[in-house]
């Protein structure tokens, strides 16, 4: 994974999610984007990169450095990463990379969030096509999906707050709220959710409901076990032994977060690897740490152990209640809801074979065939009823949920069981 996200970036996500039904496309109403291959980072590579660029000392260098010939949209900076890529592209219905790419340098320039910004424009576009928008606040654009153009031109007009890009600027639930209809923004904690939907991958949806801050995926990244084969190659689409997973990525990652370290850095560690608490964070990481910082491994295992709860204790005070939490009910109308990927490829099956390249000419990466506890592609003429769980299972593990969850945001145990 390491050596992919060198020479493609974070953008080499986009084909490996859309192949597992789980890239969330036009605000969520799907989990396949037909073009995603367009806005990938084999794409990207074939394109507009001009050099990969890393942080201090990376060996890995994720980022990149960018530049658009086309006088249309000239410029030059950094990304798309996977998500501003994913939020100004598929999430948006836009397979135009040059425009993602331009809106992705103006929110460098400007100072906005990208995740936010691209996932506020889609729930824009979704807003007006439902006709929740008048005409008259579109300040002349054409708010469908699938505009680019419409895209490129909100991200700068909510920059400077000029016309609707004023409301823009609250963020999607405000500004969802402002039309009467705050389920059309997909937060939590009204904060922007990343590009994994949490019907395909349900651990990274008790990360977003259970995330200190929010609809978030850095903070207890479980992609890494449930799609990207790593530790104990998890089945995405089941919530059997999530709780443990998200609970562990949580601790861990406030720990790493708090050496200073990077969560790719750990992929190849043993995060995962050993399916025990314990020894999380025990070894290649706490080693290093030691020996450049002085730390000891009992003093990081005491941060792993201490800093989510502690921070969430210091949120308490601020005055967050549990309430707060679960503001992604307001869009738990849309996630019961089956994802479907044949809905936007009747007929056709989306998945990479063994020998795909993308529309660039570079080679797709993959996700390791299915075993019956990998991500197993979905494919074509599959009945497609949402996401698979054993049901006599979920009995158990929805009670084990349910606690992690309501230990989590604080609410007392007699309401969880
Ligand atoms: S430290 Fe992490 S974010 Fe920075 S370039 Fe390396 S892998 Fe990417």
């Amino acid at each position: 994974m390491a050596q992919g996200l060198g020479t493609y970036g974070t953008e080499v996500l986009v084909n490996i999610l859309n192949q597992i039904g789980s890239l969330p496309t036009h605000n969520f109403r799907e989990g396949y984007f037909p073009a995603a291959d367009k806005t990938g980072g084999e794409s990207l590579k074939a394109t507009l990169l001009v050099r990969p660029k890393g942080c201090f000392s990376c060996v890995i260098s994720c980022g990149r450095v960018t530049k658009i010939k086309n006088p249309k949209y000239a410029s030059e900076g950094e990304g798309p990463e996977y998500e501003a890529g994913w939020c100004m592209g598929a999430d948006s219905g836009i397979d135009d990379l040059e425009a993602i790419t331009k809106a992705n340098h103006l929110c460098n320039e400007l100072g906005l969030d990208s995740i936010s910004m691209g996932a506020t424009v889609a729930c824009a576009m979704d807003l007006y096509e439902h006709g929740f928008i008048p005409k008259e606040d579109a300040d002349g654009l054409d708010l469908h999906f699938g505009n680019a153009e419409t895209m490129v031109k909100l991200t700068r007009m909510t920059g400077l707050r000029e016309g609707i890009g004023d409301k823009l600027a609250l963020g999607s639930f405000r500004f969802a709220s402002l039309y009467g209809h705050p389920e059309y923004s997909m937060t939590v904690k009204k904060q922007e959710i990343p590009a994994y939907d949490p019907r395909g991958v349900q651990g990274i949806g008790l990360e977003y409901a259970t995330c200190n801050r929010g609809g978030c995926h850095v903070k207890g990244y479980t992609i890494s076990v449930e799609v990207l084969g790593q530790g104990p190659n998890l089945d995405p689409r089941v919530i059997t032994a999530k709780p443990f997973w998200v609970k562990l990525f949580q601790d861990v990652t406030a720990a790493v977060d708090a050496a200073g370290g990077c969560i790719f850095g750990t992929f190849g560690m043993d995060v995962g690897a050993q399916n025990r608490p314990t020894s999380v964070g025990s070894g290649v990481f706490d080693k290093s740490l030691q020996a450049c910082k002085g730390v000891t491994p009992e003093e990081h295992r005491h941060w792993r152990d201490s800093i989510y709860g502690e921070i969430r204790s210091m949120m308490r005070r601020k005055g967050f209640e549990a309430s707060h939490a679960c503001q992604i009910a307001k869009a738990a109308a849309r996630f019961l809801s089956p994802l479907c990927i044949t809905r936007t490829a009747p007929g056709r099956c989306g998945l990479a074979g063994p020998d795909s390249k993308s529309r660039a000419g570079e080679p797709l990466l993959r996700i390791p065939p299915g075993d019956g506890r990998t991500a197993t592609p979905r494919h074509c003429g599959e009945p497609q009823t949402g996401i698979a769980v054993d049901a006599r299972r979920q009995q158990t593990e929805t009670r084990d949920l349910k606690r992690h969850f309501f230990s989590r945001v604080g609410w007392p145990q007699k309401v969880a069981s």
